[in-house]
């Protein structure tokens, strides 16, 4: 859909485009005092703490999107028969606000992300979130909650839109009621103190997506069925789940949350190509970009996992790691499954890993100069 098209029953002027400024804004009573904001700010883990507010839209069968605010982040009261809760139709996204030098605040390809949550709406039977929308509400609650954008290295605000079926309904059918918020949570650099290689479990038994299925569409029903996998990982010493493709169990997929690259030792670079089950990371596309610019060959193709294991064995493969918003990119220091166990690079990040890592991390926090226009200012 192109960034100007709204949904038909959608109740806003055609005529007025949606910005930041069509969000009410509502603002809290109850606001974080200075003192306590700059205490959560300070090394908060992953997910925990979360600013005053949240961006909010609804939307009916009958009214379309309606009802643009920005109000005190808090709990949701929900109906029992909430269908979501029932047949888990539910969609997210993940980006980051980043905080430059100058105090300005950036956020990074957030029309990718739009693009993305509409094409995951279409597949979970959701209504589509015009690009513009999504855009404007993520401005919408960056501008009010700015304060909770930290400054410290790697710091940043994640950004968390998302939306539920939210009609109370136990009929099986897509709901005729939709809500979608963006809640914000600042984050930590997610290597404190450096960043360090993953192992990974290469999961047999079980699968994260097939031919049809879900797997391209950022749904929560994809993270729910890959917690299961994700333990068998821990529990046979690994950080992380890789998972091979549902058809054969022979080709290389993806993590449960991360995209994968392999580094040849002749300097070309692949990663497995979307077939349908795996999801199309912004990091990923970004990478690629990056990498085809620093002279790479890159291919997007199958990758069989024999070829990898035979690869690291004879040294033609040199680098592995993995990609996505939250944790930029990850060395894999370590590759296991039931008959191999490889240790990739000697446990230290590979030179292309780290190049394209640093990088990209440059680049969104204004230390570099953004050529592909990537970086959205917010404030
Ligand atoms: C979100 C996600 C990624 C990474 O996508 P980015 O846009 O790079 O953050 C990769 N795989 C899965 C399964 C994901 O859900």
């Amino acid at each position: 859909m192109t960034t100007t098209e709204q949904t038909s029953a959608d109740t806003t002027a055609a005529s007025e485009p949606v910005t930041a400024s069509s969000f009410d804004v509502r603002l809290t009573d109850t606001p974080t005092s200075d003192a306590d904001r700059e205490a959560a700010l300070v090394a908060p883990k992953f997910g925990t703490v979360f600013s005053d507010h949240m961006a909010r839209i609804t939307w009916t069968s009958v009214d379309g999107w309606h009802d643009r605010r920005v109000e005190k982040y808090g709990p949701l009261q929900i109906d029992p028969a909430t269908a979501v809760l029932h047949y888990g139709q539910e969609i997210f996204e993940g980006l980051k606000a980043y905080r430059h030098a100058d105090g300005s605040v950036w956020t990074f390809r957030p029309e990718a992300n739009a693009r993305r949550f509409a094409r995951s709406a279409r597949r979970l039977a959701l209504p589509e979130l015009p690009v513009d929308d999504f855009v404007a509400s993520v401005e919408a609650v960056v501008r009010t909650d700015a304060a909770w954008v930290p400054a410290g290295e790697e710091t940043s605000l994640y950004l968390r839109p998302f939306m539920y079926a939210s009609e109370a309904f136990l009929g099986v059918r897509p709901s005729l009621e939709a809500e979608y918020l963006v809640i914000a949570s600042p984050v930590g650099p997610y290597f404190a103190g450096g960043v360090k290689p993953v192992s990974i479990w290469v999961t047999r038994d079980y699968s994260r997506a097939g031919a049809g299925g879900t797997g391209a569409a950022k749904c929560g029903g994809n993270y729910a069925s890959s917690l299961l996998p994700q333990q068998e990982a821990y529990d046979k010493g690994c950080e992380q789940v890789c998972f091979l493709d549902a058809a054969t169990g022979t080709v290389l997929e993806e993590l449960g949350g991360m995209n994968v690259f392999v580094v040849r030792a002749d300097g070309s670079v692949e990663t497995p190509e979307l077939t349908g089950s795996i999801l199309e990371g912004v990091t990923r596309s970004s990478i690629l970009q990056l990498l085809t610019d620093r002279g790479h060959e890159i291919s997007e193709r199958r990758i069989l996992l024999a070829e990898l294991l035979d690869g690291l064995a004879d040294g033609s493969v040199t680098e592995v790691f993995a990609c996505g918003t939250a944790a930029v990119v990850t060395p894999i220091g370590r590759l296991a499954g039931d008959a191999f166990d490889v240790t990739i690079g000697g446990g230290q990040p590979g030179a292309v890993t780290t190049a394209v890592r640093d990088e990209l991390t440059d680049i969104q926090y204004g230390r570099a100069d953004d050529r592909h226009g990537w970086m959205h200012r917010l404030v």
